[in-house]
């Protein structure tokens, strides 16, 4: 699991996240099973597909009075790429997640980081608690992005001096800025998904209105596409009951 310093790698930049959902068992019925056999007993899985109505009904229902456990018998493993920040704001997820990061000390990092797109709104207006963030100037933009990619690369090339010296990794990566990319394995269930996804994510339908920062929303609202499309029914109860994890 080593690498050695090799020739000097370019820097690239990127303003998204990669969020690819690469295993999962999760779908409607583990919800429906699990909340039928604390009345009915096991029943086989074709049973609950037969009323679709009944079920939809049921799902909401346990969504609506928050009868949490049924939807933890599922399992989804995200593989995520996005810069360091965001990856300690997720982490700090605690409950229903596991997580595997790549290792900083047994190879070299690779110089990929983060500059916001044009898109990203760049100025925070109002006190704290109570603020917006509006578009930034062209002007704005074109100083981010340069002096971004400036001290990034400074710090990249500090980073390759050191090993190209023969200072371990783990020593040298002291000098890399939080806006480098990082990737990782995180697998959670629908429940641990929505309680995140209550706290990451903005949305018209939340009772409870968060304000996260915006690149930790990009993940979960990738994270969150795939996971309506396996779980429609719990995906849209969950919308409905204003987002709130159960
Ligand atoms: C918009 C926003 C701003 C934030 N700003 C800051 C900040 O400035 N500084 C900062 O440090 N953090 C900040 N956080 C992180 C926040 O405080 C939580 O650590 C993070 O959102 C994870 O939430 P959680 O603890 O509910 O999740 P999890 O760790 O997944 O826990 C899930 C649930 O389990 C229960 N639980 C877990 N652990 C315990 C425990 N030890 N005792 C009792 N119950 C427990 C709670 O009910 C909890 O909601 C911010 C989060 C958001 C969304």
């Amino acid at each position: 699991m080593t690498d050695s310093p090799t020739e000097t790698a370019k820097p690239g930049f990127l303003s998204d996240v990669t969020v690819e959902l690469v295993k999962h068992s999760a779908a409607d019925s583990d919800v429906l099973w699990a909340a039928r056999v604390s009345t009915a007993g096991e029943q086989s899985l074709e049973e609950l597909t037969k009323d679709p109505e009944r079920s939809k009904g049921l799902i909401n229902y346990l969504m609506r009075d928050r009868h949490g456990s049924p939807f933890e018998h599922n399992s989804m493993t995200f593989f995520i790429s996005a810069p360091i920040f965001v990856f300690r704001e997720f982490m700090r997820h605690r409950v229903g997640w596991s997580y595997n990061e790549e290792s900083g000390r047994y190879r070299e990092l690779q110089p990929v980081f983060y500059v916001p797109g044009e898109d990203r709104k760049l100025v925070q207006e109002g006190r704290p608690g109570k603020y917006v963030f509006v578009d930034g100037t062209p002007e704005q933009h074109e100083l981010t992005s340069r002096v971004m990619e400036d001290s990034y690369r400074q710090a990249y090339e500090a980073y390759q001096e050191m090993l190209a010296a023969g200072v371990a990794r783990e020593v040298a990566r002291a000098v890399l800025p939080v806006g480098l990319f990082s990737s990782m394995y995180a697998t959670c269930n629908a429940r641990s998904l929505m309680h995140f996804l209550g706290l990451r994510t903005q949305h018209e339908q939340a009772v409870v209105p968060s304000f996260p920062q915006r690149e930790i929303e990009m993940v979960g609202e990738k994270m969150e596409a795939e996971w309506a499309k396996l779980m429609p029914l719990t995906h849209a109860a969950f919308n409905k009951n204003g987002r709130v994890a159960p």
